[in-house]
């Protein structure tokens, strides 16, 4: 078998396609190898628009990246023409090797992606040997190509939750399939609040799905979220997850402590001990800390006894039960806890909880676990190390999809 023919069929190349010439040039590094491809003399190509065969019209040399050749970095050249259809006119046809507007080969493509679902971009860039700009550009392409085969009709029950593509700013609104178990996300967009919730009912209906199906839907507690799916959804139920419940409090805790530590001295260690639930190990050093924060008086300990409170209520059996936990716990607090400006951010969070206690009780009745909300702080992060070093809003929701969408990547 002569030596073109050989890479011809590694190339996967078929009639009219042949190479008819190879070059190792040694004179750079890596060595980059030419081969040069040409299709059959008074060959007729298809029409890219309605397939029917049509004589050649003029040629264009272009040029494509290839998988490297072992160490060498592998281009392919071809002429390519464009057809005259009568029906259609002059038309660039289109090559089996690679796809429209690429400068790279489709194999080349088809293990960028296999790289991309195994490590950050940036190092899947290096490992190819491309800019990180161009591997992104791939990567957007076909995630964006299989996103639009995605199918919602049968989508009854989803939960939303914002985070920042940054540290601060750039938000980003991730909607969940509550039903699916693995690759839950549906849905990623700029921004945060009602706009969101809007752009979501639209995706919804583009992929064959009915706002009128959902039946719940699970957020977090924000005024803007709600009211876009009051507006949006009307019928569905709307649920508050317990975990946006403890990270309500959670942040009333911190911000009691930050405001406390400027007008007096906290036990060294405080920070991590508050945020730190009193079932989970505490360590000696944060016990410790707890102890003197109590003895001492501090008002950052009142927050955070409130908040440990909350786990009573969790610990409900049934809707009715945690109704009753509910009043019971707000009623407490605002019984023994004596007011002081220091805790405003305490009784904020009870009066947020006040307002939502029917949302949040209703999430007994749900059949839907909140493991799915719980994880996606760990999706951000890992979607966030993936995106590194060439991150903005664009790039950080394709790597959400890449990871956590039910889209099968195929070429
Ligand atoms: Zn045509």
């Amino acid at each position: 078998m002569h030596s073109n023919e050989i890479l011809s069929l590694g190339l996967g190349l078929q009639k009219p396609w042949k190479i008819i010439g190879q070059i190792l040039e040694t004179d750079k590094q890596p060595h980059v190898l030419r081969l040069t491809v040409k299709a059959d003399r008074d060959t007729e190509f298809l029409c890219p628009v309605c397939g029917r065969l049509c004589k050649a019209h003029d040629f264009k040399t272009m040029t494509w990246r290839h998988l490297n050749f072992f160490q060498h970095h592998c281009y392919i050249t071809a002429q390519v023409p464009r057809v005259r259809c009568s029906e259609h006119g002059v038309k660039r046809i289109k090559v089996p090797w690679a796809r429209k507007g690429s400068r790279f080969t489709l194999l080349f493509e088809q293990f960028s992606m296999a790289l991309v679902r195994e490590m950050p971009v940036l190092a899947a860039a290096k490992v190819i040997d491309i800019t990180d700009k161009r591997l992104w550009r791939i990567v957007q392409y076909y995630v964006s190509k299989s996103l639009v085969r995605l199918l919602l009709d049968d989508l009854t029950a989803f939960g939303l939750d914002e985070t920042a593509s940054k540290r601060g700013h750039n938000y980003v609104t991730v909607f969940i399939d509550l039903d699916r178990k693995d690759k839950p996300v549906i849905f990623a967009t700029p921004g945060k609040g009602k706009g969101t919730v809007r752009a979501f009912k639209r995706f919804l209906k583009e992929h064959g799905g009915n706002s009128e199906n959902i039946l719940e839907v699970v957020c977090d507690m924000s005024p803007s979220f709600l009211a876009g799916l009051k507006e949006d959804f009307p019928d569905a139920e709307t649920t508050v997850d317990w975990f946006h419940v403890v990270q309500l409090f959670t942040n009333a805790v911190d911000t009691v402590r930050r405001n406390e530590t400027k007008k007096r001295n906290l036990p060294k260690g405080t920070r991590w001990s508050v945020l730190q639930n009193a079932e989970s190990n505490l360590t000696t050093g944060q016990a410790k800390a707890l102890e003197k924060l109590n003895r001492m008086g501090a008002f950052t300990y009142t927050a955070w006894k409130v908040k440990e409170k909350l786990r009573w209520v969790r610990k409900a059996t049934s809707l009715r039960s945690a109704k009753w936990r509910l009043t019971h716990f707000i009623r407490h607090i605002y019984d023994t806890v004596g007011y002081d400006p220091i805790l405003e951010p305490v009784f904020n969070a009870l009066e947020t909880l006040v307002r939502h206690k029917g949302q949040i009780a209703a999430r007994w009745n749900s059949g839907h676990s909140n493991a799915h909300l719980e994880g996606l702080n760990s999706l951000f992060q890992a979607a966030r190390a993936r995106a590194r070093g060439y991150r903005n809003t664009t790039t950080f929701i394709t790597m959400i999809y890449l990871i956590a969408a039910p889209i099968d990547i195929l070429l």
